[in-house]
Formats: C-alpha cells, sequence, structure tokens
C-alpha cells in the first residue's frame, strides 16, 4: 500500500461482485475510506465488508438501486452523515441486455439505459454537492471499448456506454473551475460474471484481436481507477482511459 488516497472518502456503485469489488478492494487499500453499493448480491456485500474490516479498512456497504434518483438522493445523504463528504465517486454499476436490433424488446433496451446511464446522472447529480463544498473531488464513470466502437448485439448497451463519454465530458467542462474532475474509463474485455456467459468461439476472435493476447482482470480495471481518484491526476479531466489490453489501438 502506497496511501494514494490517504484521507479521501470514495463512493462506488456496483460493489458487491466484479470490478466494483476490485475498485472497493484497491482503493480500501490505498487508504480511502469507502461507501459501496449492492442490489441483488447482499451476502457478497457483507462478505467483502468483513474482510477488508479484518485489514482495518473503513467500508460499508449500501442496498442502493442505482436508477433511481430519489434512491440514489437518499444514498448521498446516508454515505454524507456516516462518512462527513464525498470526494470519489465511481459510477460502475451496470448490467447487460443482449440482443439483436430487430429483437431486441422496448424493455431490454429501456432497462440498460436506466441501469448504465441513468444511473451515472442520479449519482452525479446528488454527490457534486458535497463535492462543491469542499471545492474538489474526482468522478470516474465506468464506460467501455464498445461505447467508442459500437457491438453487434449491444445496441441498448453501446448507446448507454456512449452517452457515458458525452456525459463525462460535459461534467468535466462544467465543473472544472471548482477543481473537480469527471473522466472515463473503458474497460475492453475483463473476465467478470458479466463476460462470463460468452462462448468460447467469440472469446477466441476477441483474443486475436488484443495486442496482449489475454482478457482483462478486474483488478487491472481498479488500478486504473486509483490513478484517477488520486492526485496523481490532478490536470487530468474530460478525458477517456481505455483499459483494454489495446484493443482499441
Ligand atoms: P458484474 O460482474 O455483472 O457486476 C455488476 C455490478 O453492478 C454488481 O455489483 C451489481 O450488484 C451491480 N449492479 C447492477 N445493477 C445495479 C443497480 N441497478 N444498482 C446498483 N448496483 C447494480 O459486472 P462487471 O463486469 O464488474 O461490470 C462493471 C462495470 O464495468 C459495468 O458498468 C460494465 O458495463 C463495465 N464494463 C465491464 C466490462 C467487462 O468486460 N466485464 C467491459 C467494459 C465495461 P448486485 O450483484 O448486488 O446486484
Amino acid at each position: 500500500m502506497m496511501g494514494l488516497l490517504k484521507d479521501k472518502v470514495a463512493l462506488v456503485t456496483g460493489g458487491s461482485r466484479g470490478i466494483g469489488s476490485a475498485i472497493v478492494r484497491r482503493f480500501a487499500a490505498e487508504g480511502a475510506s469507502v461507501a459501496f453499493t449492492y442490489l441483488s448480491s447482499p451476502d457478497k456485500a457483507t462478505a467483502l465488508c468483513d474482510e477488508l474490516a479484518a485489514g482495518g479498512g473503513r467500508v460499508k456497504a449500501y442496498r442502493s438501486d442505482a436508477a433511481l434518483f430519489d434512491e440514489s438522493e437518499a444514498l448521498v445523504e446516508a454515505v454524507t452523515a456516516d462518512f462527513g463528504r464525498i470526494d470519489i465517486l465511481v459510477n460502475n454499476a451496470g448490467i447487460t441486455r443482449d440482443n439483436l436490433m430487430l429483437r431486441m424488446t422496448e424493455e431490454q433496451w429501456d432497462e440498460v439505459i436506466r441501469v448504465d446511464l441513468k444511473s451515472v446522472f442520479n449519482l452525479t447529480r446528488h454527490a457534486l454537492k458535497s463535492m462543491l463544498r469542499n471545492r474538489g473531488g474526482s468522478i470516474i464513470n465506468i464506460g467501455s471499448v464498445v461505447g467508442v466502437f459500437g457491438n453487434a448485439g449491444q445496441a441498448n448497451y453501446s448507446a448507454a456506454k456512449a452517452g457515458i463519454l458525452g456525459f463525462t465530458k460535459s461534467v468535466a467542462k462544467e465543473v472544472g473551475s471548482r477543481q473537480i474532475r469527471c473522466n472515463a474509463i473503458a474497460p475492453g474485455f475483463i473476465e467478470t460474471d458479466m463476460t462470463h456467459g460468452l462462448d468460447d468461439k467469440n472469446k477466441e476472435a476477441f483474443l486475436a484481436g488484443i495486442p496482449l493476447r489475454r482478457l482483462g482482470q478486474a483488478d487491472e480495471v481498479a488500478q486504473a481507477c486509483v490513478f484517477l481518484a488520486s492526485d496523481l491526476s490532478l490536470y487530468i479531466t474530460g478525458q477517456t482511459l481505455s483499459v483494454c489490453g489495446g484493443l482499441n489501438t
């Protein structure tokens, strides 16, 4: 541990599994106090809190649906009451509901836009208040390489992730004068539950296009988050950092 996030308070959405849980672990290891949310995995959230508390970290889990505006406001109020402030917000919660365009249901479209895109508005809108009071902060939005390049079968997801990139740049321009930074991370193909369902044929095709010739690990995304959350990146805002093994090169 290098203490890169010492004395900072972070809020991470979707911290119960995958990339989110890796971010929570890394942030705690770098000395941050970490609040994180979960929705349908209470046991995993509790286990993560117990694991990090045993290591001396200050970590707390909150059940909160990131797609809901009012629930996000209540969450931010609870975290601010418990931790006093929010210095870092990571909008990580996300889902996929893949289908070819002609078969995609209205429900599949709406659900992905709500959970993957509206959530980013919900949390940013409310957490900004604390950051404006502190005259500083770092917002990190987890996008995806498919938000840049598109992907057959993922029109809903790609639209949400591309939306995140435009949102990130706009917020960066709006709050930069208050020393609040807003950046996006675009992961490529990372090994989590989300990509578990992909068949081997698909994986092989993906690997051929990845210069590093392997899938990424959740912790490798978490390390990029530490950089953007910490004072190592104080002059970086409005940017998208790809963590994709070179996939988009
Ligand atoms: P994952 O393993 O499926 O985990 C998703 C997380 O999001 C879980 O902790 C889940 O919590 C939470 N979540 C889902 N819906 C939520 C909601 N409405 N409110 C609050 N939390 C919610 O996915 P992942 O692979 O770690 O993905 C994390 C982020 O990275 C997503 O934004 C995803 O789009 C992005 N990403 C992933 C990849 C990849 O290859 N894996 C690539 C590019 C981008 P519960 O289980 O408690 O419900």
